[in-house]
């Protein structure tokens, strides 16, 4: 795993993938230290996708109760909240994850001039 290191003149590589990170790194946590990722990688980080997960469940279950409680409990359910329901519940996980990925956002330490 690559640790971050602030003023390294080395290239920064993904910790996971080692693609070479130009231009911008995600910073994900791991323990008690942050490790630098690609965007495809930081997206599938299993502790970022278990809390967007975790707030996708709790947050897409309060929005079904308030948007489609009613026609649930009266059974009168149709075959449109089978789509409707699950984008209930994909909302707040893009949510979650877009400003999980927008927070561990950072440049890369410039390797000359001036920024
Ligand atoms: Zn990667």
């Amino acid at each position: 795993m690559a640790e971050i290191v602030a003023g390294a003149a080395a290239a920064l590589t993904c910790g996971r993938c080692w693609a070479t990170l130009k231009g911008t790194v995600y910073e994900v946590r791991a323990g008690s230290g942050r490790l630098a990722r690609c965007l495809p990688c930081a997206l599938m980080h299993l502790p970022l996708v278990a809390r967007s997960l975790t707030i996708a469940l709790i947050v897409g279950t309060i929005l079904t109760a308030i948007n489609q409680g009613n026609v649930i409990v009266q059974g009168d359910a149709t075959l449109a909240l089978a789509w409707k329901i699950p984008l209930t519940y994909a909302v707040p996980y893009c949510v979650a994850t877009a400003g999980a990925i927008l927070n561990a956002r950072s440049k890369t330490a410039p390797t000359g001039g001036l920024d």
